[in-house]
């Protein structure tokens, strides 16, 4: 018996078009001027985002989500990276894949009521807050502390960097609450009502500029120890869990997003003239994108096979880190030569790979370096 990989239905099929349908209405229009505006609509897309049930796909129907797997999940992330906006992209997976997946996994039955089930509605948007101005790779060496008053934490400290920290509802926080290291790190959920919190200047980044990623400051903040997530000094092994999917999103993003840049810089190429003919008929670049089409497949199927570990329940974290690195750097050098082979007209915001070139930059940084992804590959094989 045959069993096709990857297993992608008709079902799959129906929510791609979906997908692709709100995506291309909604977003694609907008990538060039949110970009330049510095933000985008986040709240009213995130509205009708969950009118479409996108924003719950693999969470339980019993809180408004759709009950599906990893694959639907793929299936939709590719279809979302059509915004062609890494920051849109990235603020969309903040909220459904890195904040409010491990409310799902271990929240109590209070907390999915009070977070999860608006956040799958599109009322209450997600962040999380791990990276600190002192640590980011050495997640557990992170300073903001949480001692306990009473019923209480009290919350002093900074996080940087936050994807959607200037306008979420909650933030995911890791806290020290005990000891030095990992054995003294948990993970609370922080209302960013709660007064002493304030975001600090906007940072002025490469890429990614649609969205905001803040640094955050946390002056004596009072959150009730209800909020806490899981056993308190237990935080770290579900942040080390957590990463799992946002790394895999990260695998995802990278390698559709080579997929629409290889696919345009083809179509480029085969109008633009030098020399009396189209550019993509020198040899040189046929040879480079010969090379390119056959990165996308490796990446396609290293994606894949993480995909089908973190579905089948397994511990993924070889095969995601694996598939983070290999197409995190990647996407590098595609969207390089995609870059190049545009001339003059590459460094101009006219077109979608200026902005690509600068977006996929945070994909080798962004939630565990590439250099930690090979720290984690050569502890997981022996090395
Ligand atoms: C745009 C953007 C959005 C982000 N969004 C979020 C978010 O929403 N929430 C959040 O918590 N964080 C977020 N981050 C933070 C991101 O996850 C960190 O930047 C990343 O983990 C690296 O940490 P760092 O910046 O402190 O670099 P550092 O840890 O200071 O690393 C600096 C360099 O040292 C290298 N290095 C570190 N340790 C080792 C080692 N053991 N061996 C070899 N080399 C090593 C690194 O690979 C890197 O090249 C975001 C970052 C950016 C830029």
């Amino acid at each position: 018996m045959t069993t096709q990989f990857p297993p992608f239905t008709e079902e799959h099929e129906l929510l791609r078009k979906t997908v692709r349908d709100f995506t291309l209405t909604h977003l694609t229009p907008f990538r060039a001027e949110w970009d330049h505006a510095g933000e985008w609509p986040a709240r009213e897309m995130f509205k009708k985002m969950a009118e479409l049930g996108l924003l719950g796909i693999r969470f339980p129907e019993e809180y408004g989500g759709s009950g599906l797997d990893w694959w639907a999940h793929t299936a939709m992330i590719e279809e979302l990276c059509q915004a062609r906006n890494g920051g849109v992209v990235m603020s969309i997976f903040v909220h459904t894949d890195i904040s409010t997946p491990v409310i799902n996994e271990i929240g109590t039955e209070a907390q999915k009521q009070e977070w999860l089930v608006p956040a799958i509605r599109g009322e209450k948007i997600g962040a999380l807050g791990i990276t600190e101005p002192g640590a980011g790779s050495d997640v557990a060496n992170l300073q903001t502390t949480a001692r306990i008053d009473g019923d209480h934490f009290v919350i002093t400290g900074a996080k940087t960097y936050i994807t959607n920290g200037a306008f979420a509802d909650f933030i995911i926080l890791a806290v020290r609450t005990g000891e030095p290291g990992y054995g003294g790190v948990s993970l609370v959920i922080f209302p960013t009502t709660t007064p002493g919190f304030t975001v600090g200047k906007k940072l002025d980044k490469l890429g990614t500029r649609s969205v905001d990623s803040s640094l955050l400051h946390f002056d004596e903040c009072r959150v009730p120890m209800s909020n806490l997530l899981g056993t308190l000094n237990g935080g770290f092994v579900h942040i080390m869990q957590n990463f799992q999917g946002e790394r895999l999103v990260a695998a995802i993003m990278a390698m559709a997003g080579m997929e629409i840049q290889l696919k345009d810089a083809i179509e480029y190429g085969q109008t633009r003239q030098a020399f009396g003919k189209p550019i993509g008929k020198f040899q040189v670049w046929k040879h480079k994108f010969a090379e390119h089409l056959t990165n996308l497949e490796a990446a396609r199927w290293i994606t894949y096979r993480a995909v089908q570990k973190i579905n089948s329940g397994e511990d993924p974290t070889l095969e995601v880190s694996q598939a983070k690195l290999f197409t995190a750097d990647m996407a590098q050098k595609v969207a390089y030569d995609c870059l190049q082979f545009h001339g003059g007209y590459g460094f101009i915001e006219e077109y979608d790979i200026c902005r690509a070139f600068r977006d996929v930059r945070l994909l080798p940084i962004g939630g565990g370096t590439s250099e930690v992804m090979k720290e984690i590959i050569g502890k997981w094989s022996g090395l």
